[in-house]
Parts: C-alpha cells; sequence; structure tokens
C-alpha cells in the first residue's frame, strides 16, 4: 500500500523527523487560500505539489514554486485539471485530486536518503548519495558509486555509529551530522514500526546557514512510503489512509472478493488457484509466445461467487483477447470453478477464446459440468495439460488478432 506525500509528512513529523509545514487541499480556491495565508505570515515563497502515488512529479510540471497568489491559482489550476504523465507513471498518465500547498523550503543541498528489502541479501538495506534531487535515476545509471548500501543488521537494527558513518560519507558537516544521525534513526524506527516496504525521501535537503541554524537545517522536502499489505492488518491507522482513488479499480474488487489481483499490460487473462501455479502459469504462456494480461490467484477456499467475480474482472479488462484457466484442485474443488465458468458464461459471457486445464479433487464431475454446458460455452477449448493449454490459448489469441487485422 502506498500513501500521499502530505501523508508521509506527517507520519515523518509524528516520529520527530523535520519536515516543511503544509496543507492538503482538493481545489483551486483552497490551494490560493492556503498560499494566501502563507505569504501573509511573511514567507516569500509557497510549493504547489500535485499529490500522487508516483514520483517524478518535479520533472512533469506537478512541483511548482510561487510567489504570489496568482501564481499558486495558475499552478493550482494546472495540476488539478491535466492527467500527470511522468517516468513512473506510464503514457495515460494519473488524474491529480489533491494538493499539497506549504511554504518553500530554501535548498543548500539535495541528498538522496531510502530504506527498503534487498531481497538478494535477505535484510533491510540504507540507501543514500549526496547526489539527490530529480535526476537519482540518472545518477545511479551514470555513477553508480555515488549510491552508498547500508545492509542493516535484521536483529541488531539500524547502529547509531553505522548511520554516523554514513553522514560522514555523504559529506555533512558539523551540527547537520548530529541531525542527518537522528533523522536517519528516527526514520529507520519508523520504517519497522509501521511494516513498511520502503520510504523514500528525495529529496532530503540542508538549508542554508542562518542565524539560529549556522550549518543549516537537514529537513525531510519529499517522502514516499509503501507498507506491507499482508502487515496490513496490524495498522488499522494505516489502513485509514489509503486512497481508493489511486488504486486500480479492478484490483479493489477483487481485494474485497479476497482474490489476489494484479493487472498487467499483456492480452492473455490468467485464472490460477495458488500462487506458484499462477507464476508458472504465466511462465508457461510467455514461453508459448503470449503476454498475461494479469496475475490472478483465487486461493483454495474462493467461493462459487468470488470465482465468477474473477472472471468477470478479467472480462472487463478491454485488453484481454483470451483466457486460460489452471486449476490444480487440492482443498479447491474443480467442480466449483466448473460452475463459476457456466455461471459467468450466462451473467458475464465469453466473447474471447477460453482455455481450461482442470486437474484434481472432483475433476470428473467438473469436466461433466463443462461438456453439459457446451452449448453455452462457444468459445471454449479444454486442454489435457499446462503445456497444451498455453499453446492452445497463444494459438486462438494469434488466430483471433490475425482474422481481426483482415
Ligand atoms: P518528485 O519530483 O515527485 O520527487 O517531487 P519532489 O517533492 O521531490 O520535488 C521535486 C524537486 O522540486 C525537488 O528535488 C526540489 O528541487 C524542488 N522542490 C520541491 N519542494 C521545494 C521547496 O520547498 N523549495 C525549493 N527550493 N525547491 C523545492
Ligand atoms: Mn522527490
Amino acid at each position: 500500500m502506498k500513501i500521499h506525500e502530505y501523508q508521509a509528512r506527517e507520519l515523518l513529523a509524528g516520529a520527530g523527523i523535520p519536515v516543511p509545514a503544509g496543507a492538503m487541499v482538493e481545489s483551486v480556491e483552497h490551494a490560493v487560500a492556503e498560499a494566501t495565508r502563507i505569504f501573509e505570515s511573511g514567507t516569500p515563497e509557497v510549493v504547489v505539489k500535485g499529490q500522487v502515488h508516483a514520483g517524478g512529479r518535479g520533472k512533469a510540471g506537478f512541483v511548482k514554486l510561487v510567489k504570489s497568489a496568482q501564481d499558486a491559482r495558475t499552478a493550482a489550476n494546472f495540476m488539478l485539471s491535466n492527467r500527470m504523465v511522468s517516468v513512473q507513471t506510464g503514457p495515460e498518465g494519473l488524474d491529480v485530486r489533491k494538493l499539497l500547498v506549504a511554504a518553500a523550503t530554501d535548498i543548500a543541498k539535495e541528498y538522496y536518503l531510502a530504506i527498503t528489502v534487498d531481497r538478494m541479501r535477505k535484510c533491510n538495506v540504507l540507501i543514500a548519495s549526496a547526489e539527490g534531487g530529480v535526476e537519482i535515476e540518472a545518477v545511479a545509471e551514470r555513477n553508480p558509486a555515488a549510491i552508498l548500501k547500508l545492509p542493516i543488521h535484521p536483529t541488531l537494527g539500524l547502529q547509531p555509529y553505522e548511520a554516523r558513518d554514513m553522514a560522514f560519507r555523504l559529506g555533512f558537516k558539523g551540527k547537520q551530522v548530529g541531525q542527518a544521525v537522528d533523522l536517519m534513526m528516527r526514520l529507520f524506527a519508523l520504517f519497522c514500526a509501521k511494516d513498511a516496504s520502503m520510504v523514500e525521501i528525495n529529496p532530503l535537503v540542508v538549508t542554508p546557514a542562518s542565524a539560529t541554524h549556522p550549518d543549516g537545517r537537514v529537513v525531510a522536502l519529499d517522502a514516499k512510503f509503501q507498507f506491507d499489505d499482508n502487515a496490513l492488518f496490524r495498522h488499522k491507522e494505516l489502513e485509514a489512509l489509503a486512497d481508493p482513488a489511486e488504486e486500480n479499480a479492478a484490483e479493489l474488487r477483487a481485494q474485497a472478493f479476497g482474490l489476489s489481483y494484479i493487472a498487467l499490460d499483456g492480452s492473455i487473462g490468467c485464472l490460477v488457484n495458488g500462487a506458484g501455479l499462477a507464476m508458472s502459469t504465466m511462465d508457461i504462456v510467455k514461453l508459448h509466445g503470449g503476454e498475461p494480461a494479469n496475475f490472478l490467484d483465487v486461493g483454495v477456499s474462493a467461493s462459487e461467487e468470488a470465482v465468477t467475480e474473477a472472471f468477470r474482472i478479467i472480462l472487463s479488462d478491454t485488453r484481454v483477447e483470451g483466457i486460460i484457466v489452471n486449476i490444480f484442485g487440492g482443498i479447491m474443488q474443480c467442480d466449483r470453478i466448473a460452475r463459476a465458468i457456466v455461471l459467468s458464461a450466462k451473467n458475464v459471457g465469453f466473447s474471447v477464446p477460453l482455455v481450461v486445464r482442470l486437474e484434481g479433487t472432483n475433476v470428473v464431475e467438473a469436466r461433466r459440468i463443462l461438456q453439459d454446458a457446451r452449448a453455452e460455452l462457444p468459445t471454449m477449448q479444454v486442454a489435457t495439460d499446462l503445456t497444451d493449454a498455453a499453446r492452445k490459448i497463444c494459438a486462438a489469441v494469434r488466430e483471433r488478432a490475425a482474422v481481426s487485422a483482415r
């Protein structure tokens, strides 16, 4: 699960990490009112930032520094009436419904700081760079040595001496060192306490020297969080931060029915029971020249209604040109899947080729149900095994494409 920057800033502030004050607004008028209030408090510059679950906003024009209420209006109006297209969104972009309006922070230098899970090392890893900012991806590509990585011990956690060492390697000076160490320690504690899988602060900034802070202040200017969905049950406070407008509608529907569904870019819809079987089904579809349109694990105990919903979700994806059903009935009974197929044929209708491979518990009954419903399933082919199923669906989809190209 992801959250918005304005929510992330609240989490950071709650953990004692310095973030600029700001307010979330959902209309141009509110943005102007908030900007006016900040200007009247004596701050010369305001930043207006689109709130979406994707980065790359700066380059896409969805982070704007403004010096007047009129410019705040123009910026807010632009952001709320254009979709944001960035390197992280795909060409269709994202709708922007929320803005963060905040006092702008003066920046002396930008850094990058993140914590995530390193699956190869099987531990959390702190990632940092003195070359933070909107070009971080280019830095990682051009000059990977500028990205510092610190594996964090699974039980000891981040040690203060390690954070200090990192602060020195990043080039923090004087009082900045203590501030950076404090921030890293607090961030790691927050990351663990919330079962996060990723937190990224880019940029982490040092502000210019001032009378009260001769070495400047270390402040988090941007923050992105990802939380482990499997740990959300013990974080009701995080669940409340979810923004349904930012989620894939089909994925939300699937969730409500207890299905694990992830939309992908291909054209072959997959309905499978078990995550491992789903992965291997996707692999074998690709092996035979197809591209999976989704990952869908109906699990072991899905009801007939849930499986029917699964078909509805797959069929409502306009990119789907064929469906492969691969069930190995253990606890899941094949006849339940067969009944759901027949029900879906009645309720939704299979307008695209359907290849079914069933094996295991109650498979004889399942085959009989499908055989009896043949008339309602004109696009269905039955496969003998997984390879046969993958071949058949890929061939059917290719044939369909050839026909429509004629
Ligand atoms: P992202 O592009 O989605 O990661 O959005 P960020 O919040 O990181 O903003 C992008 C860039 O805008 C930052 O790297 C900064 O250079 C700049 N920026 C953002 N907020 C401020 C601010 O308060 N003051 C100044 N001077 N620059 C800012
Ligand atoms: Mn950023």
